[in-house]
């Protein structure tokens, strides 16, 4: 270690980590503690004081300045910290090496009360130990033999003390020195229990068993669905959730100021301003009929599962946010029968084969015929009542409504650049949260959002 590191920073002195800084300290503690000894016997206390810690430029400043001030943020609390505790080491040793000859109204009195003080320092020196390590190093600055606190008060106090106090010291000593024996027993002693019984593993106690999840109910249907058209030679495509007007409504054949637009009260997203054109929250998985018709010749064979925003007050049917499967078959020989025969497939797939199905005239913008495909109520069986009298989900009726569908409009064609002369093709939406709901009887739309634990273990 360079001669006074004090007067040096710490970069300079090539420390840059908590262990270079433990070791100028551990070597700052040697210094002080040799000089000092060396003092008390010339009789030099004073100078020693004023050069560590009182007049011009003491060296605790210095450290300060040069150690502590210009040291970066991630290692200066550390220097901080062991410059406190050095200052208190240095005023404890300070006042233990202080020669009882020079103290003024020395007595009995007065040697006890700087026992007292000295007990209260070492206290507080105990309590700030933290492990095992801590309390080494506390045990070596009180009780070891070449620079412990209570040998240098043997040397200072005892060895020189007037023979009408020596019986107080030497009694004040016996008591400071069985204390600190007996407190850092105790404290080692904890310390080593502690240290044990954090080895001690328990190979006997139950493991921590953490809970695994399972997909969403409306994921299922998700999968369910696509598997049954997967199967008779359907793709899946996915499409963005963030629209343009034009591929939500206009090439959809629903121009600007068209009523069904008011059927959709739509998310617009607030743009920065000057952006041209506006973007929305897809209102239905439609859009994907026109982005892939863009960019695939027929024949197609498509279905777009997603997720839709509508501006709808939440209640048990209603969402702001739901789920579609939108269908679309584009070939040069789609006949009115293939749409039927399709549609029946799938229901009785999904819903068993004892479902009827059954449509009904409608009308959407971009079908032509459109219709409106109904089931028999899976909850009476059709026959509108149940042990309990009429139907509650049917209404009596018998049927239930599923979704719309219709053969693609042939003015859709024009927007993708299809010829509907040689074209034809069917379109369906279907409702992914009013079919789960419907299958697997549930009667509020909310739970599918609300998240809860007990609702979401019902689908494993
Ligand atoms: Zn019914």
């Amino acid at each position: 270690m360079p001669e006074n590191s004090y007067e040096k920073t710490l970069s300079s002195l090539g420390v840059n980590d908590s262990i270079g800084v433990s070791w100028l300290f551990v070597e700052l503690r040697r210094q002080f503690t040799s000089e000092l000894a060396d003092a008390v016997k010339k009789n030099e206390w004073a100078r020693v004081r004023d050069r560590w810690m009182r007049s011009g430029n003491p060296i605790v400043e210095q450290l300060e300045k040069n150690w502590v001030k210009p040291t970066p943020p991630e290692l200066q609390e550390y220097v901080l910290r062991q410059l406190q505790g050095f200052r208190a080491f240095v005023g404890i040793r300070l006042q233990a090496g202080y020669p009882l000859e020079h103290a003024e109204g020395r007595g009995p009195n007065w040697i006890e009360n700087e026992f007292l003080k000295l007990q209260t320092a070492f206290d507080n020196e105990l309590a700030g130990c933290l492990n095992e390590q801590d309390l080494g190093v506390t045990k070596i600055d009180w009780m070891g033999r070449k620079s412990g606190v209570l040998g240098l008060i043997t040397e200072t106090w005892l060895k020189p003390s007037p023979s009408d106090l020596k019986p107080v010291v030497g009694q004040e000593l016996n008591k400071l020195r069985k204390h600190v024996e007996s407190q850092l027993e105790l404290r080692i002693a904890a310390a080593e229990a502690g240290a044990e019984e954090e080895d001690h593993v328990d190979l006997s106690l139950p493991g921590v068993v953490r809970a695994l999840g399972s997909r969403h109910l409306i994921r299922q249907v998700f999968q369910e669905i696509e598997d049954i058209f997967f199967s008779i030679g359907f793709s899946v495509v996915e499409g963005p959730e963030i629209e343009t007007p034009y591929y939500n409504f206009e090439a959809l054949n629903i121009p600007e100021f068209h009523p069904v637009r008011d059927d959709m009260d739509t998310f617009y997203m607030e743009l920065p301003k000057g952006t041209p054109g506006q973007l929305l929250l897809r209102t239905h998985t439609s859009p994907m009929q026109i982005r892939t018709m863009e960019k695939q010749k027929p024949p197609v064979r498509v279905i777009v599962p997603g997720r839709v925003y509508r501006r709808d007050n939440p209640d048990a049917t209603h969402s702001f946010a739901f789920h579609q499967v939108e269908g679309l078959a584009v070939d040069s020989d789609i006949t009115f029968c293939d749409f039927t025969g399709t549609i029946e497939y799938f229901v009785k797939q999904f819903f068993g084969p004892s479902v009827k199905t059954r449509f009904r005239p409608s009308y959407f913008p971009f079908t032509e015929p459109s219709v409106e495909f109904d089931v028999s109520c899976v909850f009476c069986g059709g026959s509108g009542t149940t042990a309990s009298g009429t139907c509650g989900k049917c209404k009596g009726a018998g049927w239930i409504e599923l979704f719309g569908a219709g053969m693609v409009d042939p003015a859709v064609y024009g927007f993708v650049g299809y010829d509907p002369k040689k074209v034809s093709g069917f379109a369906f939406g279907i409702g992914i949260d009013r079919l789960a709901m419907l299958k697997y009887g549930i009667d509020d739309i909310q739970a599918f959002f609300q998240n809860d634990v007990r609702f979401l273990k019902q689908f494993p």
